[in-house]
Protein backbone atom coordinates (compact mmCIF):
# COMPACT_ATOMS: atom_id res chain seq x y z
CA UNK A 1 0.00 0.00 0.00
CA UNK A 2 0.91 3.47 -0.42
CA UNK A 3 2.60 5.60 2.39
CA UNK A 4 1.34 9.11 1.30
CA UNK A 5 -1.16 10.29 -1.52
CA UNK A 6 -2.12 13.93 -2.93
CA UNK A 7 -5.83 14.14 -3.45
CA UNK A 8 -6.40 16.16 -6.25
CA UNK A 9 -9.98 17.78 -5.34
CA UNK A 10 -11.85 19.06 -2.59
CA UNK A 11 -15.24 19.17 -0.86
CA UNK A 12 -17.42 15.60 0.54
CA UNK A 13 -15.16 13.74 -1.92
CA UNK A 14 -12.05 14.77 -0.62
CA UNK A 15 -12.96 13.90 2.69
CA UNK A 16 -14.33 10.41 2.24
CA UNK A 17 -10.75 9.65 0.09
CA UNK A 18 -9.15 11.23 3.30
CA UNK A 19 -11.79 8.96 5.39
CA UNK A 20 -10.72 5.77 2.99
CA UNK A 21 -6.70 6.61 3.35
CA UNK A 22 -7.15 6.70 7.33
CA UNK A 23 -8.85 3.11 7.10
CA UNK A 24 -5.18 2.06 5.59
CA UNK A 25 -2.72 3.83 7.00
CA UNK A 26 -2.47 5.72 3.98
CA UNK A 27 -0.91 9.46 4.81
CA UNK A 28 -2.71 12.22 2.97
CA UNK A 29 -1.07 15.25 1.44
CA UNK A 30 -4.50 18.23 0.71
CA UNK A 31 -4.28 20.35 -2.38
CA UNK A 32 -6.45 23.29 -2.27
CA UNK A 33 -7.20 26.64 -3.59
CA UNK A 34 -6.96 30.03 -1.61
CA UNK A 35 -10.56 30.07 -1.15
CA UNK A 36 -10.51 26.40 0.66
CA UNK A 37 -8.25 26.81 3.29
CA UNK A 38 -10.81 25.65 5.54
CA UNK A 39 -12.20 22.65 3.91
CA UNK A 40 -12.61 20.11 6.67
CA UNK A 41 -10.06 17.37 4.57
CA UNK A 42 -7.42 19.91 4.80
CA UNK A 43 -7.85 20.55 8.27
CA UNK A 44 -7.89 16.86 8.77
CA UNK A 45 -4.88 15.94 6.52
CA UNK A 46 -1.38 15.16 7.25
CA UNK A 47 0.15 17.82 5.28
CA UNK A 48 -1.65 20.35 2.53
CA UNK A 49 -0.53 22.91 -0.34
CA UNK A 50 -2.15 25.53 -1.49
CA UNK A 51 -1.76 25.46 -5.18
CA UNK A 52 -3.45 28.20 -6.49
CA UNK A 53 -5.95 31.03 -6.66
CA UNK A 54 -10.29 30.04 -6.29
CA UNK A 55 -10.47 29.98 -9.66
CA UNK A 56 -10.81 26.48 -10.62
CA UNK A 57 -8.47 26.93 -14.08
CA UNK A 58 -6.20 28.10 -11.40
CA UNK A 59 -6.28 25.72 -9.13
CA UNK A 60 -7.63 22.30 -9.15
CA UNK A 61 -7.33 22.10 -13.00
CA UNK A 62 -3.66 23.51 -12.74
CA UNK A 63 -1.91 20.40 -13.35
CA UNK A 64 2.07 21.52 -13.01
CA UNK A 65 1.11 22.67 -9.56
CA UNK A 66 -0.62 19.69 -8.25
CA UNK A 67 2.53 17.62 -9.69
CA UNK A 68 4.54 19.91 -7.70
CA UNK A 69 2.46 19.40 -5.07
CA UNK A 70 3.14 15.77 -5.20
CA UNK A 71 6.85 16.26 -5.68
CA UNK A 72 7.69 18.50 -2.58
CA UNK A 73 5.54 16.58 -0.40
CA UNK A 74 7.31 13.56 -1.23
CA UNK A 75 3.56 11.24 -2.37
CA UNK A 76 3.40 8.22 -4.60
CA UNK A 77 0.19 8.47 -5.86
CA UNK A 78 -2.64 11.20 -6.62
CA UNK A 79 -6.24 10.84 -6.08
CA UNK A 80 -8.66 12.57 -8.39
CA UNK A 81 -11.55 12.29 -7.41
CA UNK A 82 -14.93 12.78 -9.85
CA UNK A 83 -14.81 15.97 -11.58
CA UNK A 84 -12.01 18.59 -12.12
CA UNK A 85 -9.12 16.59 -13.62
CA UNK A 86 -10.55 13.01 -13.08
CA UNK A 87 -11.29 12.44 -16.59
CA UNK A 88 -8.21 14.41 -18.11
CA UNK A 89 -6.19 11.92 -19.99
CA UNK A 90 -3.33 14.30 -19.95
CA UNK A 91 -3.09 14.46 -16.34
CA UNK A 92 -2.92 10.88 -16.00
CA UNK A 93 -0.26 10.30 -18.28
CA UNK A 94 1.88 13.53 -17.23
CA UNK A 95 0.84 11.96 -13.02
CA UNK A 96 2.59 8.60 -14.52
CA UNK A 97 5.17 10.61 -16.37
CA UNK A 98 6.51 12.76 -13.49
CA UNK A 99 6.81 9.20 -11.84
CA UNK A 100 3.47 9.08 -9.73
CA UNK A 101 0.57 6.63 -9.64
CA UNK A 102 -2.67 8.28 -11.03
CA UNK A 103 -5.55 6.46 -9.11
CA UNK A 104 -8.19 5.82 -11.65
CA UNK A 105 -7.38 4.03 -15.03
CA UNK A 106 -4.43 4.68 -17.69
CA UNK A 107 -4.42 8.00 -20.40
CA UNK A 108 -5.47 5.69 -23.42
CA UNK A 109 -8.36 4.17 -21.70
CA UNK A 110 -9.65 7.47 -20.25
CA UNK A 111 -8.99 8.86 -23.62
CA UNK A 112 -10.99 6.24 -25.56
CA UNK A 113 -13.88 6.77 -22.86
CA UNK A 114 -14.11 10.49 -22.80
CA UNK A 115 -14.77 10.69 -26.70
CA UNK A 116 -18.15 9.52 -26.26
CA UNK A 117 -17.98 8.08 -30.13
CA UNK A 118 -15.16 6.11 -29.35
CA UNK A 119 -16.51 4.90 -26.40
CA UNK A 120 -19.45 3.55 -28.19
CA UNK A 121 -17.71 2.05 -30.55
CA UNK A 122 -15.80 0.04 -28.15
CA UNK A 123 -18.69 -1.11 -26.39
CA UNK A 124 -20.82 -2.07 -29.39
CA UNK A 125 -17.45 -4.33 -30.64
CA UNK A 126 -17.87 -6.41 -26.85
CA UNK A 127 -21.33 -6.63 -27.48
CA UNK A 128 -22.61 -4.10 -24.73
CA UNK A 129 -25.81 -2.71 -26.80
CA UNK A 130 -25.66 1.08 -27.54
CA UNK A 131 -28.10 3.28 -28.63
CA UNK A 132 -29.43 3.61 -32.02
CA UNK A 133 -27.66 6.01 -34.07
CA UNK A 134 -24.66 7.45 -36.15
CA UNK A 135 -21.61 6.37 -33.89
CA UNK A 136 -19.46 8.70 -36.00
CA UNK A 137 -18.53 12.43 -36.27
CA UNK A 138 -20.61 14.33 -38.24
CA UNK A 139 -19.96 16.13 -41.12
CA UNK A 140 -20.93 19.34 -42.57
CA UNK A 141 -23.14 17.46 -45.39
CA UNK A 142 -26.50 18.58 -44.80
CA UNK A 143 -27.86 15.91 -47.17
CA UNK A 144 -25.87 13.43 -45.59
CA UNK A 145 -27.43 14.61 -42.22
CA UNK A 146 -31.10 14.86 -43.09
CA UNK A 147 -29.84 11.06 -44.33
CA UNK A 148 -28.69 9.95 -41.09
CA UNK A 149 -32.13 11.51 -39.21
CA UNK A 150 -34.43 10.45 -41.17
CA UNK A 151 -33.00 6.58 -40.94
CA UNK A 152 -32.47 6.99 -37.18
CA UNK A 153 -36.13 8.14 -37.10
CA UNK A 154 -37.20 11.80 -35.11
CA UNK A 155 -36.58 12.84 -32.67
CA UNK A 156 -32.92 12.61 -32.49
CA UNK A 157 -30.78 13.51 -30.18
CA UNK A 158 -27.59 15.78 -31.14
CA UNK A 159 -24.52 14.97 -28.84
CA UNK A 160 -20.94 16.43 -28.01
CA UNK A 161 -18.74 14.20 -28.71
CA UNK A 162 -16.39 15.45 -25.86
CA UNK A 163 -19.26 16.47 -23.54
CA UNK A 164 -20.02 15.95 -19.76
CA UNK A 165 -22.09 17.27 -16.54
CA UNK A 166 -25.10 17.02 -19.22
CA UNK A 167 -24.44 20.05 -20.92
CA UNK A 168 -23.47 19.48 -25.23
CA UNK A 169 -26.49 18.19 -26.20
CA UNK A 170 -30.07 19.35 -27.84
CA UNK A 171 -33.30 17.50 -29.11
CA UNK A 172 -34.61 17.55 -32.40
CA UNK A 173 -38.22 16.73 -33.45
CA UNK A 174 -38.77 17.47 -36.75
CA UNK A 175 -36.26 17.48 -39.94
CA UNK A 176 -36.76 21.77 -40.10
CA UNK A 177 -34.75 22.40 -36.85
CA UNK A 178 -31.76 19.53 -38.21
CA UNK A 179 -29.09 21.36 -39.64
CA UNK A 180 -29.36 24.25 -37.03
CA UNK A 181 -29.24 22.20 -34.51
CA UNK A 182 -26.28 20.72 -35.96
CA UNK A 183 -24.86 23.74 -36.32
CA UNK A 184 -25.50 25.26 -32.41
CA UNK A 185 -24.63 22.31 -30.30
CA UNK A 186 -21.27 22.11 -32.74
CA UNK A 187 -20.50 25.93 -31.76
CA UNK A 188 -21.30 25.63 -27.95
CA UNK A 189 -18.97 22.00 -27.69
CA UNK A 190 -16.37 24.11 -29.23
CA UNK A 191 -16.19 26.46 -26.77
CA UNK A 192 -17.34 24.44 -24.13
CA UNK A 193 -14.83 21.48 -24.70
CA UNK A 194 -12.86 22.99 -27.04
CA UNK A 195 -13.85 19.58 -29.32
CA UNK A 196 -16.81 20.82 -31.71
CA UNK A 197 -17.10 17.29 -32.52
CA UNK A 198 -20.90 15.91 -32.63
CA UNK A 199 -22.38 12.57 -33.06
CA UNK A 200 -26.24 11.89 -33.35
CA UNK A 201 -28.01 9.36 -32.21
CA UNK A 202 -31.96 8.15 -31.25
CA UNK A 203 -33.80 10.36 -28.30
CA UNK A 204 -35.75 7.94 -26.31
CA UNK A 205 -38.89 9.01 -25.21
CA UNK A 206 -39.27 7.92 -21.78
CA UNK A 207 -36.17 6.06 -20.12
CA UNK A 208 -34.71 5.23 -17.10
CA UNK A 209 -30.98 6.14 -16.55
CA UNK A 210 -29.67 2.89 -15.31
CA UNK A 211 -25.88 2.15 -14.88
CA UNK A 212 -23.07 -0.49 -13.46
CA UNK A 213 -20.63 0.02 -11.26
CA UNK A 214 -17.37 -1.88 -11.95
CA UNK A 215 -14.04 -2.74 -10.44
CA UNK A 216 -11.28 -4.21 -12.96
CA UNK A 217 -8.10 -5.06 -10.90
CA UNK A 218 -4.09 -5.35 -13.46
CA UNK A 219 -4.48 -9.15 -13.40
CA UNK A 220 -7.00 -9.17 -15.38
CA UNK A 221 -9.84 -9.73 -13.07
CA UNK A 222 -12.93 -7.95 -13.67
CA UNK A 223 -16.02 -7.63 -11.02
CA UNK A 224 -20.08 -5.76 -11.00
CA UNK A 225 -20.92 -4.62 -8.23
CA UNK A 226 -25.15 -3.98 -9.92
CA UNK A 227 -26.70 -0.95 -10.72
CA UNK A 228 -28.18 2.25 -9.89
CA UNK A 229 -31.24 3.82 -10.89
CA UNK A 230 -30.09 7.59 -11.46
CA UNK A 231 -33.61 9.04 -13.11
CA UNK A 232 -34.47 11.21 -10.89
CA UNK A 233 -32.60 14.72 -12.72
CA UNK A 234 -32.62 18.06 -13.70
CA UNK A 235 -30.82 19.60 -16.88
CA UNK A 236 -29.38 16.23 -17.10
CA UNK A 237 -28.01 16.13 -13.79
CA UNK A 238 -28.82 14.05 -11.54
CA UNK A 239 -30.89 14.89 -8.01
CA UNK A 240 -31.62 11.47 -6.47
CA UNK A 241 -29.74 8.41 -6.84
CA UNK A 242 -30.81 4.84 -5.58
CA UNK A 243 -29.75 1.60 -5.58
CA UNK A 244 -31.28 -1.88 -6.67
CA UNK A 245 -32.42 -0.17 -9.53
CA UNK A 246 -36.21 -0.63 -9.02
CA UNK A 247 -38.19 -3.48 -11.16
CA UNK A 248 -34.91 -4.42 -12.31
CA UNK A 249 -34.66 -8.63 -12.06
CA UNK A 250 -31.42 -11.03 -10.94
CA UNK A 251 -31.23 -12.06 -14.39
CA UNK A 252 -31.09 -8.81 -16.02
CA UNK A 253 -28.70 -7.84 -13.55
CA UNK A 254 -26.51 -10.67 -14.17
CA UNK A 255 -26.44 -10.15 -17.93
CA UNK A 256 -25.95 -7.13 -18.49
CA UNK A 257 -23.50 -6.47 -15.42
CA UNK A 258 -21.74 -9.59 -16.55
CA UNK A 259 -21.12 -7.71 -20.11
CA UNK A 260 -19.67 -4.70 -18.47
CA UNK A 261 -17.19 -6.80 -16.06
CA UNK A 262 -15.97 -8.58 -19.70
CA UNK A 263 -15.91 -5.54 -21.05
CA UNK A 264 -13.16 -4.05 -18.48
CA UNK A 265 -11.59 -7.13 -19.32
CA UNK A 266 -11.65 -6.92 -23.27
CA UNK A 267 -10.33 -2.99 -22.98
CA UNK A 268 -8.13 -3.84 -20.56
CA UNK A 269 -9.79 -1.23 -17.78
CA UNK A 270 -8.09 -0.54 -14.26
CA UNK A 271 -9.84 0.56 -11.22
CA UNK A 272 -13.64 1.95 -10.33
CA UNK A 273 -16.12 2.63 -13.48
CA UNK A 274 -19.61 2.95 -14.45
CA UNK A 275 -21.51 2.02 -17.57
CA UNK A 276 -24.25 4.54 -18.13
CA UNK A 277 -27.30 3.12 -19.83
CA UNK A 278 -30.94 4.42 -20.93
CA UNK A 279 -33.33 1.58 -20.12
CA UNK A 280 -36.31 1.44 -22.15
CA UNK A 281 -39.38 -1.40 -22.84
CA UNK A 282 -36.68 -3.70 -21.08
CA UNK A 283 -34.46 -2.78 -23.02
CA UNK A 284 -30.70 -1.27 -21.87
CA UNK A 285 -28.94 0.83 -24.30
CA UNK A 286 -25.27 2.11 -23.91
CA UNK A 287 -24.27 6.04 -23.81
CA UNK A 288 -21.69 6.44 -21.82
CA UNK A 289 -18.61 5.42 -19.50
CA UNK A 290 -16.96 7.24 -16.41
CA UNK A 291 -13.46 6.16 -15.61
CA UNK A 292 -13.77 7.20 -11.96
CA UNK A 293 -15.75 7.16 -9.12
CA UNK A 294 -18.79 8.78 -9.05
CA UNK A 295 -20.85 11.07 -6.52
CA UNK A 296 -23.20 8.19 -6.12
CA UNK A 297 -21.24 5.40 -5.44
CA UNK A 298 -22.40 5.07 -1.60
CA UNK A 299 -25.65 3.63 -2.25
CA UNK A 300 -23.79 0.89 -3.67
CA UNK A 301 -21.62 0.52 -0.68
CA UNK A 302 -24.58 0.64 1.47
CA UNK A 303 -26.40 -2.86 -0.31
CA UNK A 304 -22.89 -4.59 -0.92
CA UNK A 305 -20.73 -3.90 2.15
CA UNK A 306 -17.85 -3.13 -0.19
CA UNK A 307 -15.91 0.02 -0.17
CA UNK A 308 -15.17 1.27 -3.39
CA UNK A 309 -12.77 4.07 -2.41
CA UNK A 310 -10.16 1.66 -0.51
CA UNK A 311 -10.23 -0.79 -3.27
CA UNK A 312 -9.65 1.87 -5.32
CA UNK A 313 -6.66 2.43 -3.44
CA UNK A 314 -5.43 -1.33 -3.43
CA UNK A 315 -6.09 -1.68 -6.91
CA UNK A 316 -3.82 1.59 -7.89
CA UNK A 317 -1.56 0.13 -5.25
CA UNK A 318 -0.86 -3.14 -7.38
CA UNK A 319 -3.14 -5.42 -5.77
CA UNK A 320 -5.90 -8.12 -6.37
CA UNK A 321 -9.35 -7.37 -6.43
CA UNK A 322 -10.90 -8.55 -2.56
CA UNK A 323 -13.51 -10.41 -3.91
CA UNK A 324 -15.33 -12.38 -6.71
CA UNK A 325 -18.42 -11.95 -8.32
CA UNK A 326 -19.69 -14.89 -6.73
CA UNK A 327 -19.25 -12.73 -3.36
CA UNK A 328 -20.82 -9.48 -4.32
CA UNK A 329 -24.07 -9.83 -2.18
CA UNK A 330 -26.54 -7.10 -2.47
CA UNK A 331 -28.92 -6.64 0.89
CA UNK A 332 -31.79 -4.34 0.84
CA UNK A 333 -32.11 -0.78 -0.70
CA UNK A 334 -30.49 2.48 -0.74
CA UNK A 335 -31.85 6.03 -1.91
CA UNK A 336 -28.87 8.64 -2.09
CA UNK A 337 -30.25 12.83 -1.89
CA UNK A 338 -27.64 15.29 -3.06
CA UNK A 339 -27.66 18.17 -0.62
CA UNK A 340 -27.29 21.44 -2.79
CA UNK A 341 -26.55 25.14 -1.80
CA UNK A 342 -29.13 26.23 -3.77
CA UNK A 343 -32.80 28.03 -3.45
CA UNK A 344 -34.83 25.08 -3.93
CA UNK A 345 -37.22 26.87 -6.39
CA UNK A 346 -35.70 28.78 -8.78
CA UNK A 347 -31.92 26.41 -8.44
CA UNK A 348 -29.90 29.40 -8.19
CA UNK A 349 -26.69 29.13 -5.91
CA UNK A 350 -26.54 29.79 -2.24
CA UNK A 351 -22.98 30.10 -1.38
CA UNK A 352 -22.57 31.94 2.36
CA UNK A 353 -22.04 31.06 5.75
CA UNK A 354 -23.60 28.32 7.43
CA UNK A 355 -24.54 29.31 10.85
CA UNK A 356 -25.92 25.90 12.05
CA UNK A 357 -25.48 22.36 10.86
CA UNK A 358 -27.09 19.28 12.35
CA UNK A 359 -26.46 16.17 11.14
CA UNK A 360 -29.00 13.45 11.18
CA UNK A 361 -28.74 9.68 12.61
CA UNK A 362 -30.29 6.65 13.15
CA UNK A 363 -30.52 3.57 12.00
CA UNK A 364 -28.94 2.82 8.09
CA UNK A 365 -28.17 6.69 7.79
CA UNK A 366 -24.86 8.00 6.07
CA UNK A 367 -23.96 11.58 5.75
CA UNK A 368 -20.93 12.60 3.41
CA UNK A 369 -20.29 15.97 3.70
CA UNK A 370 -17.59 18.60 4.57
CA UNK A 371 -19.66 21.46 5.97
CA UNK A 372 -19.63 21.97 9.72
CA UNK A 373 -21.34 25.00 12.07
CA UNK A 374 -18.99 28.64 10.63
CA UNK A 375 -17.84 26.94 6.96
CA UNK A 376 -18.68 29.29 4.88
CA UNK A 377 -19.64 27.62 1.64
CA UNK A 378 -17.19 29.95 -1.61
CA UNK A 379 -19.65 30.76 -5.01
CA UNK A 380 -16.49 29.51 -6.90
CA UNK A 381 -17.26 25.57 -6.99
CA UNK A 382 -20.50 23.32 -7.77
CA UNK A 383 -23.24 24.04 -5.60
CA UNK A 384 -22.98 20.55 -3.81
CA UNK A 385 -22.53 20.59 -0.35
CA UNK A 386 -23.10 16.66 0.57
CA UNK A 387 -24.92 13.92 0.10
CA UNK A 388 -27.70 12.00 2.73
CA UNK A 389 -27.83 8.28 2.19
CA UNK A 390 -30.59 5.89 3.36
CA UNK A 391 -30.36 2.42 3.43
CA UNK A 392 -33.26 0.13 4.51
CA UNK A 393 -34.08 -3.65 4.22
CA UNK A 394 -36.41 -2.57 1.40
CA UNK A 395 -36.97 0.69 -0.68
CA UNK A 396 -40.22 1.40 1.19
CA UNK A 397 -37.76 1.50 4.09
CA UNK A 398 -35.29 2.89 2.75
CA UNK A 399 -37.49 5.59 1.83
CA UNK A 400 -38.86 6.25 5.69
CA UNK A 401 -35.32 6.69 6.99
CA UNK A 402 -34.59 9.19 4.28
CA UNK A 403 -37.96 11.06 4.98
CA UNK A 404 -36.84 11.14 9.26
CA UNK A 405 -33.19 12.30 8.45
CA UNK A 406 -34.14 15.12 6.02
CA UNK A 407 -37.00 16.23 8.97
CA UNK A 408 -33.69 16.31 11.30
CA UNK A 409 -31.17 17.48 9.57
CA UNK A 410 -30.63 21.49 10.15
CA UNK A 411 -28.43 23.53 7.99
CA UNK A 412 -29.20 27.15 8.72
CA UNK A 413 -27.50 30.45 6.93
CA UNK A 414 -27.90 29.34 3.62
CA UNK A 415 -30.53 27.77 1.34
CA UNK A 416 -30.60 24.17 0.43
CA UNK A 417 -32.36 22.05 -1.80
CA UNK A 418 -34.12 19.84 1.12
CA UNK A 419 -37.24 20.70 0.73
CA UNK A 420 -37.19 19.68 -3.07
CA UNK A 421 -35.75 16.44 -1.39
CA UNK A 422 -38.67 15.95 0.80
CA UNK A 423 -41.38 16.92 -1.81
CA UNK A 424 -39.28 13.91 -4.00
CA UNK A 425 -39.29 11.43 -1.16
CA UNK A 426 -42.91 12.15 -0.40
CA UNK A 427 -43.94 11.90 -4.73
CA UNK A 428 -46.29 9.08 -5.43
CA UNK A 429 -44.73 7.97 -8.66
CA UNK A 430 -41.36 7.62 -6.93
CA UNK A 431 -42.85 5.59 -4.24
CA UNK A 432 -43.40 3.11 -6.58
CA UNK A 433 -40.52 3.32 -8.73
CA UNK A 434 -41.89 5.07 -11.69
CA UNK A 435 -39.59 8.04 -12.67
CA UNK A 436 -38.02 8.48 -15.86
CA UNK A 437 -35.47 10.89 -17.30
CA UNK A 438 -37.73 13.72 -17.66
CA UNK A 439 -39.80 13.16 -14.45
CA UNK A 440 -38.59 15.61 -12.10
CA UNK A 441 -38.43 18.26 -14.92
CA UNK A 442 -42.55 17.83 -15.54
CA UNK A 443 -43.10 17.57 -12.13
CA UNK A 444 -41.04 20.88 -11.74
CA UNK A 445 -43.33 22.09 -14.67
CA UNK A 446 -40.30 22.75 -16.81
CA UNK A 447 -41.93 20.94 -20.06
P1 LIG B 1 -23.07 13.60 -19.66
O1 LIG B 1 -21.72 13.05 -19.99
O2 LIG B 1 -23.16 15.06 -19.91
O3 LIG B 1 -23.57 13.17 -18.30
P2 LIG B 1 -24.70 11.49 -20.91
O4 LIG B 1 -24.43 10.98 -22.27
O5 LIG B 1 -24.31 10.62 -19.76
O6 LIG B 1 -24.06 12.96 -20.74
O7 LIG B 1 -26.24 11.81 -20.77
C1 LIG B 1 -26.76 12.46 -19.63
C2 LIG B 1 -28.28 12.41 -19.62
O8 LIG B 1 -28.80 12.98 -20.85
C3 LIG B 1 -28.86 11.00 -19.57
O9 LIG B 1 -28.94 10.49 -18.26
C4 LIG B 1 -30.23 11.27 -20.18
O10 LIG B 1 -31.07 11.90 -19.23
C5 LIG B 1 -29.96 12.28 -21.28
N1 LIG B 1 -29.70 11.61 -22.58
C6 LIG B 1 -28.50 11.31 -23.13
N2 LIG B 1 -28.65 10.65 -24.31
C7 LIG B 1 -29.98 10.51 -24.52
C8 LIG B 1 -30.80 9.90 -25.54
N3 LIG B 1 -30.27 9.28 -26.60
N4 LIG B 1 -32.15 9.94 -25.40
C9 LIG B 1 -32.72 10.57 -24.33
N5 LIG B 1 -32.01 11.15 -23.35
C10 LIG B 1 -30.67 11.14 -23.42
Amino acid sequence: MFDKIVIANRGEIALRILRACRELGVKVVAVHSEADRDLKHVRLADESVCIGPAASADSYLNIPAIISAAEVTDAEAIHPGYGFLSENADFSEKVKQSGFVFIGPNAETIRMMGDKISAKNAMMATGIPCVPGNNDPLSDNDKKNLKIAHEIGYPVIIKAAGGGGGRGMRTVHTESALINAIAMTKAEAGSAFGNPTVYMEKFLEDPRHIEFQVMADSFGNAIHLGERDCSMQRRHQKVVEEAPAPGITELQRKTIGERCAKACIDIGYLGAGTFEFLYEKGEFFFIEMNTRVQVEHPVTEMITGFDIVKEQLRIAAGERLSITQDQVKITGHAIECRLNAEDPKTFMPCPGTIDQFHMPGGPGIRCETHIYNGYKVPPYYDSMIGKLIAHGEDRKSAIARMNTALSEIIIDGIKTNIPLQQDIMNDSAFGIGQQNIHYLEKKLGIH
